[in-house]
């Protein structure tokens, strides 16, 4: 039978500008444009922790990232549905991705038993049982509304011996057929098959190369930033980021830290998503272009400079060290909004240099003056 499937017409990714493997692109949704390399904050239970909506987009977030695993159990996708889909429910207009459930259903939940039909897992809320397998978890995807729909893959944890890294790539590809299928049944968003294959050139490659010949609108690197070293996981993007298809976006999930953002869009990366702006937010640590400043630190008591006298951000220019010190080790919820704020704010403005810079072919010079501030430490004592 002779199927017609509109998604594969909506999605547009123009890149802009290149200098060496780094690229500036802008990929165009019904629901707006995302500019590349693109930094995802990570919105796990419809909100973006601490943030309201207007703000996110105020400080430069063209996309969010929402998580099935939590949205399907808790308030489940089809009261969600009802209610308007998601971008409506959470107020956020802009583009979404939604990642599968598989990495959550694997790393949260209790006692989970694994086939290749799917995986049985119990709610680390009630201890329910629940089923997901590459089907399900598309059809969740469709029906919260996403914009970037991803497979439902396999994640074997960076230690595992590489035989058993290789059945669960391998699997993890049979899953990205059933997703492909069960994605195409429908229209709606854009769908991203996800590389597996730990540390292995060699299983990346086979992984990569079954993707392909699947085809999908992006690819992403799954199985990365999971405990191994940076150099290992550079390794493993020096080796295959560029077998990915030149005209698709490539996206590295669940990383990561300003160091490793900056060492991966050098290798060829478009986008990111972390928690760590917003979870480092709500524990007192700030993320500057200095490195990293801990609010709860005795020094920060009586210091009347901001976070970073160089940042612009609200928080930066409203509020001192010292007030940030105050409300952090007095447990008001302001202390989360502010620090949340100004790592956002950090993360958004970091890929806009990153992006300026690649434009103007001066990526290296940006990674050394990156790499020297980071390293010179917190400002010295007043
Ligand atoms: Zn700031």
């Amino acid at each position: 039978m002779f199927y017609f499937n509109l998604n594969r017409f909506l999605m547009d990714f123009k890149i802009k500008g290149t200098d060496g493997k780094a690229r500036v692109g802008e990929l165009f949704l019904s629901r707006g444009s995302i500019r590349t390399p693109a930094f995802m904050p990570v919105g796990t239970q419809a909100t973006v922790k601490a943030m309201l909506p207007e703000n996110v987009k105020s400080l430069g977030a063209d996309i969010i990232l929402c998580n099935t695993y939590h949205l399907m159990l808790r308030p489940g996708e089809n009261l969600i549905k009802k209610l308007g889909g998601l971008h409506k429910f959470m107020n956020w207009e802009k583009p979404i991705l939604t990642d599968s459930g598989g990495f959550q259903v694997m790393s949260l939940s209790g006692l989970s038993q694994k086939s290749n039909e799917g995986v049985e897992f119990q709610s680390h809320f009630d201890g329910k049982k629940h089923f997901l397998n590459p089907e399900y978890s598309i059809k969740i995807q469709k029906t919260l509304g996403s914009d970037i729909i991803m497979c439902f893959d396999d994640c074997a944890s960076f230690n595992s011996e590489k035989s058993d890294i290789a059945l669960s790539m391998k699997r993890s590809m049979e899953w990205a057929v059933r997703s492909k299928e069960q994605f195409d049944l429908t229209d709606g968003g854009l769908l991203f098959g996800i590389q597996q294959g730990g540390i292995y050139e060699d299983l990346r490659d086979e992984s990569t190369k079954r993707l392909i010949d699947i085809g999908f609108q992006g690819y992403a690197l799954g199985g990365l930033a999971v405990g191994e070293p940076q150099n290992q996981m550079f390794k493993v993007l020096d080796a295959s980021v560029s077998k990915f298809p030149i005209d698709k976006p490539r996206y590295l999930m669940g990383v990561g830290k300003p160091d490793d953002i900056v060492g991966a869009v050098l290798r060829g990366v478009d986008m990111f998503d972390c928690v760590l702006p917003t979870r480092s937010g709500r524990t007192g640590q700030a993320l500057t272009r200095r490195g990293a400043v801990n609010i709860k630190n005795s020094r920060h008591k009586d210091d009347y400079r901001p976070i970073d006298p160089d940042c612009n951000c609200y928080t930066c220019l409203n509020y001192s060290r010292a007030y940030l010190h105050h409300v952090f080790k007095s447990g008001e919820i302001i202390s989360s909004m502010l620090i949340t704020w100004h790592n956002l704010h950090y993360y958004q403005e970091l890929m806009s240099n990153i992006r300026d810079a690649i434009i103007n072919k001066k990526l290296i010079e940006f990674i050394n003056g990156f790499t020297k501030l980071q390293n010179s430490g917190d400002l010295s004592l007043i």
